[in-house]
This record gives structure tokens, C-alpha cells and sequence, in this order.
């Protein structure tokens, strides 16, 4: 059946795909972005549809619209743009949170939160499980994102316990692919886009720290069958891809995909609070929704690559 679905942050980099599905799946769908981080280009192609409506706003601020599901996304994930105005991100986390809670409360829409694998922190647990509670610096440059996120999911659990709201929450883990931002900054994107231009590839620290990486294909495939997962399961629910390489491995296979590169890498200080290792434990969404990820990194590098090729 068709539905209403608002896309918060659907002007970003997952939300213009998961927007482009859900219309492909032949719903209404309506796109709300202030564009901090988002762009109209990564949905020029859904401007003629007619099911497709965009909408300039802030989520900090309330808004009133009749709706059956909310993706709620709108919040800047990269470090460099989430760290630019930190007081913003706790802002849009939390006040977007009980905006957009609200506004579910009030349609009974069902509302799935895209939470992240950042409420881990620095973890000493690996793989990180669910029940994990995460080691996160409460007063550090990541906390802003962390703690932002975190008290979402918070906010989230309450007002399903405390007035029903159909909620879902998933923990993205580190996810790359088309309609990333050139300018970014996050360790994929970069890469990809030093190795075209041929300038130094900017590992940060010793390039030993680790992050599994998902393809965009996979996770709009794992937070549509969360949203529409009927056995009563809310989550949270991990959603990335186990697969886990070295930041160094990551540059050495950009580098082997783009071989007339003249890129050398080059050794830059390490951010503060940077995770060292990180990957996740997915047996619940293999239980929960039949859910598991199947591209490999170098046919998605493969993939992203060519898309940066089309832009730069
Ligand atoms: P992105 O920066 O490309 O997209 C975020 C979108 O939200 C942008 O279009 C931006 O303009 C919009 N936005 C930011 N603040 C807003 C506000 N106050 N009001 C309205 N819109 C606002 O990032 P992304 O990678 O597409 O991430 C989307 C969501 O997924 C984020 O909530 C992020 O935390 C989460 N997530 C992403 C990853 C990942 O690896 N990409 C991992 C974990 C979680
Ligand atoms: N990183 C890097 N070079 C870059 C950008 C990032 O070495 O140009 C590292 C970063 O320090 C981190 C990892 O790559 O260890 C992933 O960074 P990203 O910003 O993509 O996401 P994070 O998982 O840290 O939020």
C-alpha cells in the first residue's frame, strides 16, 4: 500500500538513496533537509517525480505534516562537519529527536532512528554486540556526535514506553558509496578523491585502527526491512558490514583500484578519541530480519570510485 514518508536528512548522503527507493518502491515521499551537509544535486534526479516533495527546515524546530513512517536522519556524520558547530549536533540529535518523536506521537506514524555505531565509543568489547554499552568520553571533540546520538536513542525508548510510539533504531556502522560529499572528510570519500586528484593520501596516526566498511546498497536494504519488520522487534538493531580492515589496508586497495594514481600516503596526527578497532555482531539482524550484507568492499570501492570519477 502507499504510504507517507518523510525522510529527515534526505538531501544526505543515505537519505537520497533511501528516498530513491522508497519512491521506487512507488510511495509518497517527502524530503526534509536544512542542506548543511546535503545537496540538491543528490536528488536532482527525484525533482520531476510527482510523489516527491522537498521541504527546507530545520528538524530542531518543530513542524506539523501528516505522515505513516518517519526515517529520521537529518544530522551531519562526519566528524569534520559534525565537530564545525558541535552545540548544533547535540541540538539536532536531541531536539530533532523529540521533534520528530513528537510528530509521530501525533500522526501514530512508526519512526526509525538512524543511530550509529558511535554510541560504542572507544570500545573494549569486538566485535561490538548490542548489549554492549559503549566506553564514550562524555566532554571530548566526538561527544557532541556520541552523546547527541545516545540520548536520541534515549529519548526514543521513552516515549515508546511511555506513550507508545511505534519506534525502530538501528546502529549504522561506517557506510560509504555514491552521493558522498567530495569535501566530506570521512576516510573513504577521501581516499578516493585524493587518489583521482593524485594528491597525498592522508592516513591519520598509523593507519592500525580499524573500521568495517558497508556498502550504501546493503544498509538501505537492512533500514527498510527494519522499518517494516511486523514481529514487534524495535531494536536497536546493528546494521554494517563485519568485513574489517586496517585504515592502511583501506588506502592500499584505493590505491590498487586506481593504479595511474601518483598518490603516496602520507602520516598525519591522529584526531582526538579516535575508535581503534570497530565491527560489527550481526547475528540479531540475521535473526531479526533475515539480514545480512553482501557486497564485498572492492566491488563497492569499485563502484564509488566511478562515481567520483563522474563528479571531480
Ligand atoms: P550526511 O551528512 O550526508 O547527511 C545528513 C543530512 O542531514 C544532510 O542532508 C544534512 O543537510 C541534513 N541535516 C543536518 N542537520 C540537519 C538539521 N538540523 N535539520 C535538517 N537536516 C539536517 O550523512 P549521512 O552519511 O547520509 O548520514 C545520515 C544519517 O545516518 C545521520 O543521522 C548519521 O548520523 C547516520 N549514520 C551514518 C553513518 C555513515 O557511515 N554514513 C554511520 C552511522 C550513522
Ligand atoms: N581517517 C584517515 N584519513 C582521513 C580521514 C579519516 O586516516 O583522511 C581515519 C580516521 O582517523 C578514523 C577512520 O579513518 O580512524 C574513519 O574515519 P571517518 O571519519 O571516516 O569515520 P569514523 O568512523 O571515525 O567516524
Amino acid at each position: 500500500m502507499k504510504k507517507r514518508i518523510l525522510v529527515t536528512g534526505g538531501a544526505g548522503f543515505i537519505g537520497s538513496h533511501l528516498c530513491k527507493r522508497l519512491l521506487n518502491e512507488g510511495n509518497e515521499v517527502i524530503c526534509l533537509d536544512n542542506f548543511f551537509t546535503g545537496s540538491r544535486q543528490n536528488i536532482h534526479d527525484l525533482l520531476d517525480n510527482k510523489d516527491f516533495e522537498v521541504i527546507r527546515h530545520d528538524v530542531t524546530i518543530p513542524i506539523h505534516l501528516e505522515v505513516d513512517q518517519i526515517y529520521n536522519l537529518a544530522c551531519p556524520a562526519s566528524p569534520v562537519h559534525y565537530q564545525f558547530d558541535p552545540v548544533q549536533t547535540t541540538k539536532t540529535s536531541v531536539l530533532g529527536a523529540i521533534n520528530m518523536l513528537g510528530l509521530a506521537k501525533r500522526t501514530k506514524a512508526r519512526i526509525l532512528q538512524a543511530s550509529t555505531s558511535e554510541v560504542y565509543g572507544d570500545p573494549d568489547v569486538h566485535p561490538q554486540p548490542e548489549s554492549y554499552w559503549g566506553k564514550v568520553n562524555p566532554i571530548g571533540i566526538r561527544s557532541c556526535y556520541d552523546e547527541g546520538k545516545r540520548c536520541a536513542e534515549t529519548l526514543f525508548f521513552d516515549y515508546h514506553r511511555e506513550h507508545g510510539v511505534d519506534i525502530r533504531v538501528i546502529r549504522i556502522f561506517n557506510t560509504y558509496g555514491p552521493n558522498m560529499n567530495p569535501n566530506d572528510g570521512r576516510v573513504v570519500s577521501n581516499f578516493i578523491v585524493q587518489a583521482l586528484k593524485g594528491e597525498d593520501i592522508t592516513i591519520y596516526g598509523e593507519g592500525s585502527q580499524t573500521r568495517s566498511f558497508q556498502y550504501i546498497d546493503d544498509l538501505v536494504e537492512g533500514m527498510v526491512r527494519m522499518m517494516n519488520n511486523e514481529t514487534g522487534f524495535v531494536g536497536p538493531v546493528n546494521i554494517g558490514n563485519p568485513d574489517e580492515f586496517t585504515i592502511k589496508e583501506l588506502a592500499e586497495k584505493v590505491i590498487e583500484a586506481i593504479p595511474n594514481s601518483k598518490s603516496k600516503l602520507v602520516y598525519k596526527d591522529l584526531p582526538q578519541d579516535d575508535p581503534k578497532q570497530r565491527k560489527p555482531e550481526i547475528s540479531t539482524a540475521k535473526e531479526q530480519l533475515k539480514w545480512s550484507p553482501s557486497i564485498k568492499l572492492d566491488a563497492g570501492l569499485k563502484d564509488t570510485i566511478k562515481y567520483f570519477s563522474s563528479i571531480i
